[in-house]
């Protein structure tokens, strides 16, 4: 028995579904995950000594690939000088800074432990600056597991929420208005139905948590328009986006400014960090300054503020170059094994973020996306893995590149792809393996 199963066994006793996180369990493509050892670059090796080429990237965050010597030398260094101290450093100074110069929209920031502790932030934040309490999202956009935001649409345009999850309330929900993506005529109806009651607006900057899909031309400076006209709040979530697709964010790569912006991962370099920010005038209504209440132990916790900085400064042009030009190469050879097999497919972009849909149009929002041939994926993700080539194992998942890949990394996803096209092509519906 492989160890990765012994140790999933293991933990399943003491951890529930053996994992603490649940897209890590396998369960939408099957089998057993793979405990991880180590990681250098862009390969990643587990317990039972293989290897694969990373294309998930801790979720996103390895832009530089894994134990960059920079950024191991920053947490190293810092940290035998003391790992938590809750009190200001300099170091967390100089990492608002470099975010702050980065996004133009945002002036100031406040640094915390997760995306998810972010966005609920920055919700909190809305309500409280504007005294509103409704909130617009978007089916199929994640911002982590804030009660508000574990909300489904309900029937019809512009229904409250329904929370998709037990142990959210009817109440934690029902201020949520939740919308098809990309649809700006149902934003301006549900404006128009709860006039002066909308806080924000939340939107993943550009969608990678149903899949990559791109805002359509248009879309966020509909929602700048909209949310301006009705003295609502547009948060712009880059967490995912965020110092990934751009020096900037999708801010760099689209120009259309929010009034608050959720950061996490690529800024964390790998450890627990992340943060929330704006204009000054909205973010002076946080304590200690104003009445709305944040705060945390950790926060700006010296090694991960190391990690985040050593990331921002080694991320430089040809970084960001790297990433643009091994996302559209992935792409590419997504497109080329997939039509040479017959299988329909659409691969779909916003900067370096690639995901492949089993669909035969573009994918624009959640109903789209969940149309998809969803069952082809295990077999293509398991076909990818056995031949060495770790992608994320669901199909509403982005395959992240790294700068680290290199001519032998593109070698072995070509080798694997032939096989994996193939495997999709004789999946059917009720043969997946999930
Ligand atoms: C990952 C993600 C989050 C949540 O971040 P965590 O650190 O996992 O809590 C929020 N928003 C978006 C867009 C994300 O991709």
């Amino acid at each position: 028995m492989p160890v990765s199963a012994q140790l999933f066994d293991r933990a399943a006793s003491v951890t529930p579904g053996g994992v603490n996180s649940p897209v890590r369990a396998f369960a939408s493509v099957g089998g057993t995950p793979r405990f991880l050892a180590s990681a250098k670059g862009y390969t990643l090796i587990d317990v039972d000594g293989n290897d694969y080429v990373d294309l998930v990237s801790s979720w996103g965050p390895m832009i530089l690939g894994h134990a960059h010597p920079e950024v191991v030398d920053a947490v190293r260094r810092v940290a035998l000088d003391g790992l938590s101290f809750g009190a200001p450093t300099e170091a967390e100074v100089a990492l608002a800074e470099a975010i702050v110069e980065r996004v133009a929209p945002v002036d100031q920031v406040r640094l915390v432990n997760s995306g998810t502790e972010a966005t609920m932030s920055a919700v909190r934040l809305a309500r409280g600056y504007t005294g509103r309490a409704k909130i617009i999202k978007f089916a199929g956009c994640y911002h982590g597991h804030v009660d508000a935001l574990l909300a489904d649409a309900g029937s019809g345009v512009a229904t409250l929420g329904l929370p998709t999850s037990p142990g959210v309330t009817g109440a934690q929900a029902g201020d949520t208005i939740v919308l098809p993506y990309n649809d700006i005529a149902a934003v301006a109806a549900a404006f128009a139905a709860y006039e002066g009651e909308i806080a924000a607006v939340i939107t993943e900057a550009a969608v990678g948590n149903m899949g990559v899909v791109a805002p359509l031309p248009g879309f966020n400076a509909g929602l700048r328009e909209l949310t301006t006209e009705h003295g609502a709040l547009l948060i712009m979530d880059e967490v995912m986006t965020g110092f990934r697709v751009s020096r900037s964010g999708w801010f760099g790569r689209e120009g259309v400014a929010g009034d608050l912006y959720t950061f996490g991962k690529v800024m964390s370099g790998g450890l627990p960090a992340a943060a929330f920010g704006g204009r000054a005038e909205v973010m002076g209504a946080l304590a200690p300054l104003g009445p709305v209440y944040q705060a945390g132990t950790l926060s700006g916790n010296p090694v991960a503020t190391a990690a985040g900085l050593a990331t921002l400064r080694v991320a430089d042009d040809a970084v960001y170059a790297a990433l643009d030009r091994n996302a559209e190469r992935l792409g590419g050879l997504f497109s080329e094994a997939l039509t040479a097999a017959g299988v329909e497919h659409q691969v779909q972009f916003a900067g370096n973020m690639v995901s492949v849909f089993f669909a035969d149009r573009p994918v624009t929002d959640f109903a789209t996306a969940k149309a998809s041939q969803t069952w082809r994926y295990p077999d293509f993700f398991h076909a990818m893995l056995d031949a060495g080539v770790y992608g994320p194992p669901s199909p509403f998942e982005v395959w992240f590149v790294s700068s680290a890949l290199d001519e032998n990394a593109f070698d072995r996803i070509a080798a694997a792809l032939p096989a994996a096209a193939q495997a999709a092509a004789a999946a059917t519906p009720e043969g997946s393996r999930a």
